[in-house]
């Protein structure tokens, strides 16, 4: 295997792990942005749940003061039929009877009434079963997603060390004018940003830039090169074949 070769592999290698230790961080970080997302769907639907069941609560009163107005009518009613029944004169008896005629007719506006605002009662119930489901969905989902995260967390933690380890092995193979520019890119751009494979012959893998037939001739001279647009440090594909037209 000649020296380019191995360069070629160190730095894919590198590359490798750079991209896994991201994947793995950028879990790690995510999982507490989920569940505060989660989080707060929870709180949403406690407030939603809390508007259903005034509501809820109000259309009940609602049908139970209809009911007691019918309830006062009857009474009213009853008491005017007595009256009617003992009443002195002839006047007395036609006013009761006028009197009597608009309160059946009250009633039954009333009673109609009544019904309408039992059935909306009734109707809306299922509102509330409906939305204490949501919610107890909302709060599975939660318990799980933050059981599995501790499961996980455990484990990529480790999983990073291991890299970790790996990563410095790799790195110490560099040769020093790779090392230099290569130290420099992870402390300015983070891991994941320092390296790019040349694709399709002739651009960076990381920004799509045609990378210069000169460029490319430079990285088969063992040169480190960087990304003209990108600064990404590139190296070759192993199945790279170099055109120089
Ligand atoms: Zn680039």
């Amino acid at each position: 295997m000649s020296d380019l070769d191995n360069i070629r592999k160190t730095l894919e290698q590198i590359h490798l792990i750079q991209t896994q230790l991201n994947d793995l961080n950028g879990s790690l970080r995510r999982a507490p942005l989920v569940l505060k997302a989660q989080e707060g769907n929870i709180q949403k639907q406690l407030a939603n749940l809390a508007q259903i069941n005034e509501t809820y609560q109000k259309l009940k009163a609602d049908a139970k003061q209809k009911e007691l107005e019918v309830a006062a009518n009857d009474q009213a009613l009853a008491k005017r039929k007595t009256q009617l029944q003992e009443s002195k004169s002839n006047k007395e008896f036609q006013a009761l009877q006028l009197q009597i005629k608009a309160d059946e007719a009250a009633r039954s506006v009333l009673d109609d009434e009544a019904l309408e605002a039992i059935e909306k009662a009734e109707q809306y119930a299922s509102n509330v079963p409906v939305a204490e489901a949501e919610l107890k969905k909302l709060r599975d989902l939660y318990e799980t997603t933050k059981k599995k995260f501790l499961e996980e967390k455990p484990k990529i933690e480790a999983q990073i060390i291991q890299l970790q380890q790996i990563l410095e092995t790799e790195e110490s193979k560099l040769p020093r004018d790779f090392g230099e520019i290569y130290n420099r890119l992870i402390r300015n751009v983070g891991g994941n940003e320092a390296l790019a494979i040349v694709e399709n012959q002739k651009y960076c893998g990381g920004c799509n830039h045609q990378i210069p037939i000169n460029s490319l001739a430079q990285i088969l001279q063992k040169k480190p090169i960087t990304c003209s647009s990108c600064a990404r440090l590139l190296y070759l594909p192993e199945d790279f074949v170099f055109d120089k037209g």
